[in-house]
């Protein structure tokens, strides 16, 4: 099948037309650009309950641009429910039930069996895959892919929207649940910075039971990363990383520095379900 490439191919596909929302600024930049040319366009977030409160501001805002509701699925069984279910097994890269339970299947289960156009922000300059269901109703489609649209386009159509980034990528890369696992060491600290009592509700959910251990990072607790020589190396490490990027590469951005450090410190790509759903 020759896939359409144009808006106004994509606008005259019969079917519904769905734009999953990360919060974050790929999918963010993809409804601002869909959104004059895909009138029937639905928006949807799947909501794990503890997402920043940056990321639910940035959401209301969007909202507020597109003039259309953004449909958050998820409102009674957030992380929490699951958790429970899962009998407190904290979620990890090896059992990524989160991913699942929170974002595929609610997603799905809003689809049904309709004929259903699911757009995708990944950009023209990366090289990497997304969510992709094994629902045959359901079909992907690359916008800025297939536009050919990159990172200074997504910057672009965010700041010509009012919107801009994301605030929390000064210190964090990606979307999602404020104690993803997926996080970096970096990402932990500013966490513990930013919001100190996210990180305190974060090391809630670390248990120690016998033999077993259930945290967030394998190779050190929440409480081991916050003793303040640890604190004190990371933000030393982080510093210096950002100082040789920083000379390394005049004109670059924030975001981009940030990236580069932060892919330096752990190269675990992170959950592509999370980022662009
Ligand atoms: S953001 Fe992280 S913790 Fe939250 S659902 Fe996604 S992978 Fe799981």
């Amino acid at each position: 099948m020759v896939m359409p490439t144009t808006f106004s191919q994509w606008s005259e596909l019969p079917g519904r037309h769905i734009v999953s929302l990360s919060g974050g600024k790929d999918s963010t930049a993809l409804a601002i650009y869909l959104r004059d040319h895909i009138p029937q366009l639905e928006y949807v977030f799947c909501d794990t309950h503890k997402e920043l409160k940056e990321t639910y501001e940035y959401l209301d805002r969007l909202e507020a641009y597109l003039q259309r509701p953004i449909i958050r699925l998820n409102p009674d069984r957030g992380f929490d429910h699951w958790l429970t279910m899962y009998n407190g097994m904290l979620p990890s890269g090896q059992v990524r039930w989160c991913t699942r339970k929170l974002k595929i299947e609610p997603f799905e289960a809003y689809v049904g069996n309709d004929k259903v156009w699911s757009y995708i922000g990944i950009r023209g300059d990366e090289n990497r895959s997304g969510y992709i269901s094994t629902k045959s109703n359901i079909q992907a489609l690359y916008p800025f892919k297939d536009h050919g649209l990159g990172l200074r386009d997504v910057e672009r159509i965010l700041a010509e929207s009012g919107l801009g980034m994301p605030t929390y990528y000064e210190w964090r890369q990606r979307s999602g649940c404020y104690f993803c696992f997926f996080q970096r060491t970096g990402e932990w600290v500013g966490l513990k910075d930013r919001h100190p009592d996210l990180y305190e509700e974060s090391k809630k959910y670390e248990t120690e039971n016998g033999g077993e251990r259930f945290t967030w990072r394998q190779r050190e607790s929440l409480v081991e990363l916050e003793q303040p020589e640890r604190l004190a190396q990371v933000r030393a490490d982080h510093i210096k990383r950002l100082e040789e990027e920083r000379r390394r590469r005049p004109g670059i951005t924030l975001y981009e520095l940030n990236k580069v450090v932060f892919d330096e410190e752990d190269d675990d790509p992170g959950c592509n379900i999370c980022a662009l759903h």
